[in-house]
């Protein structure tokens, strides 16, 4: 064997896949970012991450993530928290290229050793293969990356800005470039640290700006990167083709949680009860707008989804905060139970306190509650007592508020350890 042939790569070979997630992604439509909707019940990001945990050579997966959006990543892999292949997430950057830099400083400062080879890759491409993974991986070599790619089959006009044609475009030799996109570790940290966290939009280019030689592998049209509500309704039909030879899914897992919550009284001629301004003699005192119900519900699915308390994800510290309607607060919870794939399907709340009386306002209380739900009315039951003039509520102190909240969880979603 001559002595410059390459040195062949060895399972030992440590790979790292970095995936790209910090992006607000809403091109697609929908109020959350896109990597963190779900298609058929799950997170596109959790697809995304699965697959790639699921290849025998890839050790590691690591995910960068917006700085706002950790509840959004812990609800959508919370099915994987207890594979210590999946690292700790790291906050991104203002564009993606900075994200990238800061996901592969993260990776260099991993105690037992930084990859040999990183494979780079958008979470919105969650239907990458493993003969994908296998040709990119194929193809790194100590000084050349690799990426996927695809020949331009339609043809390519040019055009001005009013869309008439000015042009056509020799197509030979363009090609459409996909990821995952695979370096040796040391070059593309170099190059990424040398271009600085600039505005590339993809690590090929970082690469090439850094003189590393990049080669193309064969890309996979269900490699796409799900980007518009066309994009949605394709991985849609792409899973439903799957979904049709499995057999069929075990039922959903019921778990109940719980909220509690207290105000006091202070100066004020109504309270906030369900979003609606309720007559009393008194207000109630919060950072929030104090609305009691609001608060122990949106506890009580936040405990359902074993997903800490709402003074974790909207701290009265925090100045944004100030005087918020509740209904954002409930908001959040409802988008996490659905990046987590779970449904709503009940509530119950019991309203406890002397004032103001609940009986007149029940019904508009209760239909309201359903619609920010998003459950029918006979799927919310708003109930309500007093102390018999016991407690801090007989004084009139304070009101407080109990909830519970059942949510269906996919079987498949719930580790077997906490069924
Ligand atoms: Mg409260």
């Amino acid at each position: 064997m001559p002595e410059s042939a390459p040195k062949e790569k060895t399972l030992l070979q440590r790979n790292i896949a970095l995936v790209v997630a910090a992006g607000r992604g809403l091109r697609a439509g929908g109020g959350l970012p896109k990597q963190y909707r779900p298609i058929r019940g799950r997170a596109i990001l959790r697809r995304t991450v699965e697959a790639l945990l699921a290849h025998r050579r890839i050790a590691a997966v690591q995910v960068v993530i917006a700085a706002d959006a950790r509840a959004f990543y812990d609800a959508a892999l919370a099915p994987l928290c207890d594979d210590a292949r999946l690292l700790a997430p790291v906050t991104g950057g203002a564009s993606r290229q900075e994200s990238v830099l800061r996901g592969l400083e993260a990776l260099a400062r991993i105690p037992d050793g930084a990859p040999d080879v990183v494979l780079i890759h958008d979470a919105a491409r969650p239907f990458v293969s493993a003969a994908l993974i296998d040709r990119v991986l194929g193809a790194v070599e100590a000084e050349r990356g690799a990426i996927p790619a695809l020949p331009l089959v339609d043809t390519v006009k040019r055009a001005d800005d009013e869309c008439l044609v000015t042009g056509t475009v020799e197509r030979h030799g363009l090609w459409r470039v996909q990821t995952p996109q695979g370096f040796p570790f040391a070059p593309i940290l170099a190059a990424h640290r040398r271009a600085g966290g600039g505005a590339l939009t993809d690590d090929a280019a970082v690469a090439e700006a850094a003189g590393l030689s990049v080669r193309l592998v064969p890309g996979d049209e269900d490699n796409f990167k799900i980007t518009t509500a066309d994009d949605f309704r394709r991985a849609e039909r792409l899973l439903a083709t799957v979904a049709a030879d499995a057999p069929a899914a075990p039922a959903p897992i019921p778990r109940i949680g719980q909220g509690f919550d207290v105000h006091r009284f202070g100066p004020g001629d109504h309270v906030m009860l369900c979003g609606l301004a309720i007559p009393c003699d008194a207000g109630l005192i919060g950072h929030s707008d104090a609305d009691v119900v609001l608060h122990a519900v949106t506890d009580a699915i936040l405990g359902a989804l074993a997903l800490g308390d709402i003074g974790q994800h909207f701290p009265p510290s925090d100045p944004r905060f100030k005087d918020a309607a509740s209904a954002r607060f409930l908001a959040h919870a409802l988008d996490l139970t659905r990046v987590r794939g779970g449904r709503l399907v009940h509530c119950d709340v019991t309203i406890i306190g002397e004032k103001p009386r609940i009986a007149p306002h029940r019904e508009r209380l209760r239909g309201e509650l359903a619609a920010l739900l998003g459950l029918k009315r006979e799927a919310v039951s708003l109930k309500a007592t007093t102390t018999e003039k016991l407690g801090f509520t007989g004084r009139d102190e304070g009101l407080a508020a109990q909830a519970v909240v059942t949510i269906l969880l996919p079987a498949e979603s719930v580790p077997a350890a906490a069924r």
